[in-house]
């Protein structure tokens, strides 16, 4: 059903879990993500076609090159060296978090790959901090590292619920469109010229929806209103991640159903845009 990526056609879009949690600033528990989210996408409670009517289990669909194993390099080190060895191979990864500090490896590769990238990021948090609590590589920093180093040429935030007036400054430093919760829908905003890289932290959603995340943030999206703005992207989509998914919080598993939902749409659209 899915290949290994060595078989894959270029394009195809190959899963990559990143089971990293450590630069989290309040709990741990997202690095035990990525096989969680991997049994609910496969679970036949369900099936592998996508609203859009994309049949994922058809043969090379997509592909998974397993979870990241950490071992002598440092970590954004080995995050950045196995992105960048997908992308040579030309294809798209979708990669599985761990915490949201992995996109800034993640994007390190993508930018020296992917020129004039635009990042969709779904986020209740802006993620711009320039530092939490001493650490320039929290999960509250990604964002303020890639604008900085020049990773995206564009960094569009919706769903953003918690500025903070250092975090509004940032953003009009770097020149974050931001789209906060209060002002959705905005589904005609999401016609984007590629190419577009999707950053989706599940706390973009209610935390009646997905109770398994660090930081439970209400007045979030439905699980509604993520679809129909994933199903309104136009452009072309070089990769995506989906992180902050943290099982120790979800006792009932809905939580990785919904990821799971989110990653099938996400792929769905990577193949069909
Ligand atoms: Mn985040
Ligand atoms: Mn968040």
């Amino acid at each position: 059903m899915t290949n290994r990526p060595e078989a894959a056609q270029p394009g195809t879009p190959v899963i990559l879990g990143i089971p990293f949690d450590a630069n989290s600033s309040w709990l741990r528990g997202a690095a035990g993500a990525p096989p969680i989210i991997r049994v609910a996408l496969n679970s036949i409670s369900s099936n592998l076609w996508t609203e859009t009517g994309v049949d994922l289990s058809a043969a090379g669909a997509f592909c998974d090159a397993g979870d990241l194993k950490f071992t002598f390099d440092e970590p954004f080190t080995a995050i950045e060296r196995k992105v960048h060895e997908l992308l040579e191979k030309g294809l798209r990864p979708v990669c599985l978090g761990g915490d949201h500090s992995i996109t800034l490896p993640i994007l390190r590769a993508f930018g020296k790959h992917v020129p004039g990238l635009t990042i969709l990021h779904f986020d209740a948090h802006p993620d711009l901090y320039d530092e939490l609590e001493g650490n320039r590589l929290s999960h509250a920093c990604p964002f303020a590292r890639i604008m900085e180093e020049g990773a995206a040429k564009r960094l569009i935030q919706i769903g953003i619920r918690t500025m903070t007036g250092h975090q509004r400054e940032q953003a009009k430093k770097f020149g974050v469109e931001v789209i906060e919760m209060r002002q959705l829908p905005v589904l005609d905003r999401m016609k984007i010229d590629g190419p577009i890289y999707i950053s989706f932290d599940m706390d973009a959603l209610d935390p009646a929806f997905v109770p398994g995340t660090s930081h439970r943030e209400p007045g979030g999206m439905s699980t509604r209103e993520a679809i129909a703005h994933l199903q309104a992207i136009s452009g072309k989509i070089a990769g995506a991640d989906i992180v902050e998914y943290n099982p120790a919080q979800d006792n009932t598993q809905i939580t990785a159903t919904v990821a799971a939902k989110m990653l099938k749409e996400i792929l769905g659209k990577m193949i069909l845009n």
